[in-house]
């Protein structure tokens, strides 16, 4: 049996585990830091699978205030994450996000709007006649309006954890390709953990940040996250229409969402009731046919010709407690850290839960308070819900 030590362990080598082994090593350069990842392909990581939107629209402060560090995170992300003179390009394409709302959504969206712009988010919202006159492929006639945020956009998830991950290497970072198997402990604190084939890795602190396996690695330890996989798919459409402007990520009131990838090719999918709890990746265009063709056609009546050219399915990590971020260490396991449940909007928030974990364990003042997510609130029975309208 091998045994090695370091300082901090990341069980998982996704986006979140890649950023927080980041920015450890960016304050503190002697930190000793282990990225244990079962799959380096990223065959089935949600990070890639990903439709890597960021969007200011959020409801909770802290969300927003994630966000508005992840864009500022983004502007710098190529010069920082520079390795060897080759500058990660993570095409951001800052389309703008339009959360459309019907007369029952429209007053949480409004609530939601003065509070992103109350923090300085550069929200506005639309009547039906602006909507039409901006993106005249909509029909109006069901909505009561929209809120616009040009900032949002979408990019490469590849290119992000790729940088997170060259550049955690290039400053030190070891990265080990293994299954973690269970969580070692002694006395209320983490000593490391033991892979699949046996050997042991010790530290003590280990960050489990293993998307939507984070239950597995947590039930090793004795603790039970309410944190489920559950699979989601995404359709990627060729259709006919010919657009004047770039549309932004669209979501309609159901939550059924469309991103134009370019000219007159557009990416969908919806969260269904339906979609199934499991490690299960099968991709099946019938769901798009019965579910959300219809809708889609509604909404674009021109869309009633069009290909389903191809797709995937990928997993939501769904904390079905609140449905947000749970961060930091577990109450009853000293140095057991949490990146977990970021149910669907965790890839744009890697960069400050990247940050704030590196914090927490290096003991330095947050500089993004982010205590609201404390898994405390799980014992504590105190969600932090956000909003039933924004579920991309
Ligand atoms: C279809 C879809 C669309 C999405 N769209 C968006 C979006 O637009 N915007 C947004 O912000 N978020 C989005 N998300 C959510 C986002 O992808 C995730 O919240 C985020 O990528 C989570 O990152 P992670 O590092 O926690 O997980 P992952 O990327 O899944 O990384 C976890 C890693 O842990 C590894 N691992 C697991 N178990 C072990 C083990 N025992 N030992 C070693 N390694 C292990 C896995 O192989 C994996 O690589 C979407 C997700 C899906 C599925």
């Amino acid at each position: 049996m091998d045994t090695k030590t370091y300082d901090v362990i990341m069980v998982g080598g996704g986006v979140m585990g890649c950023a927080t082994a980041y920015y450890l090593l960016k304050n503190d350069p002697q930190i000793k830091v282990a990225i244990i990842e079962k799959d380096p392909t990223y065959e089935f990581s949600s990070t890639v699978l990903s439709d890597a939107n960021i969007r200011l629209q959020f409801n909770v402060k802290e969300n927003i205030q994630i966000s508005q560090f992840g864009l500022a995170a983004l502007e710098t992300f190529g010069e920082e994450m520079a390795v060897g003179g080759v500058r990660p390009d993570v095409a951001f394409r800052q389309q703008g996000n339009l959360f459309l709302a019907d007369e029952d959504g429209k007053d949480a969206t409004l609530k939601g709007v003065e509070t992103q712009q109350g923090l300085g988010c550069p929200v506005e919202w639309l009547t039906p006649a602006q909507i039409k006159g901006r993106f005249a492929l909509f029909e109006v006639g069901r909505l009561a309006g929209g809120a616009f945020c040009p900032l949002d956009g979408t990019m490469d998830a590849q290119a992000v954890l790729m940088g997170y991950k060259n550049k955690a290497v290039a400053l030190g970072a070891a990265y080990i390709v293994g299954e973690v198997g269970e969580i070692l402990q002694a006395e209320g604190q983490v000593i490391g953990v033991r892979l699949t084939t046996g050997d042991e890795v010790r530290a003590n602190f280990v960050v489990n940040s293993a998307g939507a396996w984070v239950q597995k690695i947590a039930q090793t330890a004795g603790i039970t996250l309410p944190v489920d996989p559950v699979k989601r798919q995404v359709f990627v459409l060729e259709t006919k229409v010919q657009t004047e402007v770039v549309y932004p990520l669209t979501v309609f009131p159901s939550g059924l969402y469309l991103i134009q990838e370019h000219e007159n090719v557009f990416m969908t999918g919806k969260i269904l009731p339906d979609d199934p709890i499991g490690f299960e990746f099968s991709w099946n265009r019938g769901v798009f046919m019965e579910h959300l063709w219809p809708e889609l056609v509604e909404y674009i009546p021109e869309f009633d010709q069009l290909k389903v050219a191809r797709g995937w399915a990928g997993l939501y990590a769904v904390n079905t407690f609140d449905g947000n971020a749970i961060l930091g260490e577990w109450p009853h396991l000293k140095g057991f850290m949490l990146a977990n449940g970021f149910s669907g909007h965790g890839f744009q928030q890697c960069h400050a839960v990247g940050r704030y974990l590196a914090e927490l364990i290096l003991g330095q003042a947050p500089a993004l308070d982010l205590s609201i997510f404390s898994p405390q609130r799980i014992l504590d029975d105190k969600p932090v819900f956000e909003s039933e309208h924004k579920l991309v």
